[in-house]
């Protein structure tokens, strides 16, 4: 069994560009909060925020404060370096969680903090906040019983 703690990709290679669309998204972290794109209309959300609803094609978009609480659709465990810089960040593990308080929709991020032999499709998940050195600040999760 692989006892090793679940780690995360260097934070000096994170650089994030936003736009119109997703940057609520990312002042929300900043404050801690995670969120998601959500019609004004007719309550759908929407995962990555786009400029209209697919549901009913409404542009109004209200951004709730989600709980952080998901669930481990999918995930995957890196464990060999695509180049050097990696090496120190091994192992890490890139998933998708699903948000049952946001319709479902998932969200791509990294499982850290818990034993990889721990990870599996289905558990709880809540979010941890990491602060990047460009001043942003990224929603990780962890598991919520370990
Ligand atoms: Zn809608």
């Amino acid at each position: 069994m692989n006892e090793d703690i679940a780690k995360h990709p260097p934070d000096q290679l994170f650089q994030l560009v936003t736009d119109r669309w997703t940057s609520p998204f990312w002042d929300a972290t900043q404050q801690h909060r995670l969120t998601a794109a959500c019609c004004a209309d007719c309550k759908t959300f929407r995962m990555p925020p786009t400029p209209f609803c697919p549901n009913c094609l409404s542009q109004k978009i209200d951004w709730p404060t989600l709980s952080g609480v998901g669930e481990i659709y999918s995930y995957t465990i890196v464990s060999k370096a695509i180049f050097p810089e990696m090496e120190s960040s091994l192992p890490y593990v890139p998933c998708l969680i699903t948000l049952p308080d946001a319709d479902n929709i998932r969200l791509i991020s990294n499982i850290v903090d818990v034993p990889v032999n721990r990870i599996a499709i289905g558990l709880s998940v809540k979010v941890v906040w990491a602060n990047m050195p460009d001043g942003s600040v990224v929603p990780r999760f962890t598991l919520r019983n370990l």
